[in-house]
């Protein structure tokens, strides 16, 4: 058995053909799916998914994109994730993180990493923190090109409650995002970008199989092997097969013992039933 432990089936782009996905997914032998919210919409989609289907677990949580776009403010926001997060089968508080990539294309007209942006995002990400450690659940960080930022923040945060119960999502190749997760029980997301990221494949060498889990990301970071020309390629989660697949070639261990190990890592980082 596999689990999908990163997949946005709670994404418009998969409205009206979650069932379709997750019965794919399943007649190949990836049965759990771990889908995180990524603004207060999507995280109540999350949580209407996971009260649907019997496979689905979510997590409730606001991306550093969308750090400054709630005219509520951060209290409202709060008490909105508050109300989602007492729903059964929420596992995480997630997506939360720092990301300081500058996107060309967002579905804001105006996306610029300003100061006053980074400000929010490290207040939500605090917040966050916080609110996963009242409600006791795990932590599922998103984190691009932003180390120096995040591991501080992290640091000053930490509680020995998330020992062992939080998840470098997409981990990026940087050994002091290893480091950090070595000395605190973090584990490490490994994504389909291993198809094709040379610093990627070398990193995941480094890094103990105790330590890893698989996601898809899904409907990001196609694998290579799932893409037909002229398609649009959208990635789902049977597509874990194939990351589980290539993490055994890079490690040069069997499929079959990555997926024992990284199945049991899972379960022990969203606390899931065993
Ligand atoms: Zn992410
Ligand atoms: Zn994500």
């Amino acid at each position: 058995m596999l689990i999908d432990t990163h997949c946005h089936l709670n994404f418009k782009v998969f409205r009206g053909r979650e069932e379709v996905m997750i019965n794919r997914a399943q007649a190949v032998g990836v049965k759990l799916f771990i889908v995180p919210g990524a603004d207060p919409k999507t995280s109540q989609q999350a949580v209407m998914l996971a009260q649907k289907y019997p496979s689905v677990y979510a997590a409730v949580g606001v991306h550093p994109h969308h750090a400054v776009q709630h005219p509520g403010g951060v209290s409202e926001l709060l008490d909105n994730l508050k109300t989602l997060i007492l729903k059964p089968k929420v596992v995480a508080v997630g997506e939360i993180g720092i990301d300081l990539y500058q996107y060309e294309q967002t579905k804001y007209l105006d996306y610029k990493i300003t100061p006053e942006f980074v400000k929010a995002q490290e207040q939500l990400f605090v917040t966050q923190i916080k609110l996963a450690l009242e409600f006791n659940k795990t932590l599922i960080l998103h984190n691009r090109q932003a180390v120096e930022v995040l591991l501080p923040l992290l640091e000053n945060n930490w509680d020995q409650k998330l020992k062992n119960r939080t998840v470098f999502h997409c981990c990026e190749a940087d050994e002091r995002l290893l480091d950090f997760a070595i000395k605190h029980h973090i584990y490490i997301g490994v994504d389909g970008d291993l198809s094709w990221s040379k610093k990627k494949q070398r990193f995941i060498k480094q890094v103990p199989l105790e330590k890893l889990v698989l996601e898809t990301d899904s409907p990001y970071l196609t694998p290579l092997s799932a893409r037909k020309e002229g398609e649009p390629n959208l990635n789902e989660p049977k597509n874990v097969i194939l990351i589980c697949d290539l993490l055994a070639a890079f490690k040069e261990i069997s499929s079959n013992n990555v997926a024992t190990q990284t199945t049991n890592n899972a379960v022990s980082l969203f606390g899931l039933p065993g």
